[in-house]
């Protein structure tokens, strides 16, 4: 498939505009193995574009158009090839439909130049247009695939991304097969990985980059798509690369690894033991350790001390710590881990102290945690400020001090 890019527009020949379209479509072609020969600019004038038109139908097998696909008297993009083609322009009604009822919502009146954005050349797929008005459309005749975007690029970049690349694929003679890579992020807010990123996300075409959150966590996932497994591997590193770029700091791993498991191979691969001391995740980070096959090898086990009493009874948490700090403290937290560890002799100690809620408790509010972790180097705490319920609260904690034996 030879393609050539034609981008239509006055204002690109008068320097106004630069034609970052055409960067665009060519980094989008290339990345799936399209070979691009050509750009073309041509003004909004049916003589030269018939002109570009027909020269280009000569020499490519796939056109793709950019811009005058308006409303207005100067868009003559597709009455243009249409023309050429020899082939009618017929009113599409769902995209007559479609912006009918953009007119009726935003209460404006329509003129008879928006039912001409409706207009489609005949038997053409219609490329749904999530951003504007004008619908795209992509035909083949005598073995040319002739592909029509808008203009704005707001609106060509989705549009290529969710319509042109599928249309594409179903059209090309190679087996395209799709290579996916999830990354693996905790302690970072999708929306706050999403605003990092964006510019990546939105510009993105091959691999695409979709960030989800599930569990506490966000993960994203790079979907590559490409004939060949190892170009489909490097464009996965490259993007992969950029991401880490931004944000590594969160990130833990890959696919099917979890935060727990991944921690505790680490710590066996180190051959250091843990043991915890927790106050409000009343032993469910002992839980979620002994559910991982192998965990025998790392974790010399816990006490969970919830009351004050039980904490001073068993850990000697000393009255100058209650009374000055409190339980909900990062005094508190160090005390459990270094009491732990050393009364159990294992390489680490880990401890969990905070509010959990639903009320506050030492005048500190819902969601203030502090975990302490102690080791050879010394004693150390993290503050914690979590949202969320009850359940969600200690859960969260509890993953954090993943993170924290992770680091
Ligand atoms: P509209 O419905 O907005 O008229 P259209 O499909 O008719 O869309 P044009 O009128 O050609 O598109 O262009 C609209 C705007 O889109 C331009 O003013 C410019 O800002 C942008 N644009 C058009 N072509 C390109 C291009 N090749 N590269 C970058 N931006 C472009
Ligand atoms: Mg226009």
């Amino acid at each position: 498939m030879n393609a050539e890019i034609i981008a239509v527009g006055s204002e690109l020949l008068l320097g106004q505009i630069a034609n970052t379209n055409a960067q665009y479509i060519s980094k989008g072609l290339a990345d799936i193995g399209v070979n691009v020969y050509y750009h073309s600019v041509v003004g909004d004038n049916q003589t030269r574009l018939s002109s570009v038109i027909q020269t280009a139908k000569s020499r490519s097998n796939l056109l793709i158009f950019t811009g005058g696909l308006g409303p207005t008297k100067d868009d003559l993009t597709k009455e243009t090839i249409a023309d050429i083609f020899q082939k009618e322009l017929v009113h599409d009604e769902a995209s007559l439909a479609y912006i009918t009822n953009y007119f009726v919502q935003t209460n404006r009146e329509m003129t008879p130049n928006n039912r001409k954005q409706a207009l489609i050349i005949k038997d053409s797929t219609v490329l749904p247009n999530e951003n504007g008005m004008a619908p795209g459309m992509a035909f083949t005749h005598e073995n040319v695939t002739c592909i029509l975007l808008p203009g704005p690029p707001s609106e060509m970049k989705p549009m290529f991304n969710k319509s042109v690349i599928p249309y594409l694929y179903s059209k090309m003679d190679v087996q395209i097969k799709l290579y996916s890579r999830v990354l693996k992020f905790f302690g970072i807010g999708e929306s706050i990985l999403e605003t990092k990123l964006q510019d990546l996300i939105e510009n993105q075409t091959n691999p695409t980059i979709a960030p989800l959150a599930s569990e506490h966590e966000v993960t994203i996932r790079l979907t590559a798509a490409h004939s060949d497994e190892r170009t489909a591997k490097k464009l996965l590193d490259e993007t992969e690369h950029k991401i880490m770029n931004r944000v590594s700091t969160y990130f833990y791993g890959y696919d099917e690894e979890t935060l727990e498991k991944q921690t505790i191979d680490l710590l066996q691969e180190r051959n250091v033991t843990i043991a915890s001391a927790e106050s409000l995740t009343g032993g469910l980070f002992g839980k979620i350790v002994t559910d991982i096959p192998g965990a025998s090898a790392v974790y010399n086990g816990g006490v969970v001390v919830y009351s004050t009493a039980l904490k001073q009874a068993l850990l000697h948490l000393p009255k100058t710590i209650t009374d000055n700090h409190g339980v909900v403290s990062p005094e508190c937290a160090e005390w459990m881990a270094a009491e732990i560890k050393n009364q159990t002799g294992a390489d680490y100690g880990i401890s969990f102290t905070g509010v959990a809620g639903p009320e506050e408790q030492e005048g500190k509010p819902v969601g203030t945690v502090f975990i302490g972790i102690s080791d050879k180097n010394g004693t150390r705490s993290y503050p914690l400020k979590l949202a969320g319920s009850r359940k969600g609260i200690r859960e969260k904690t509890v993953k954090h001090g993943f993170r924290f034996l992770n680091q």
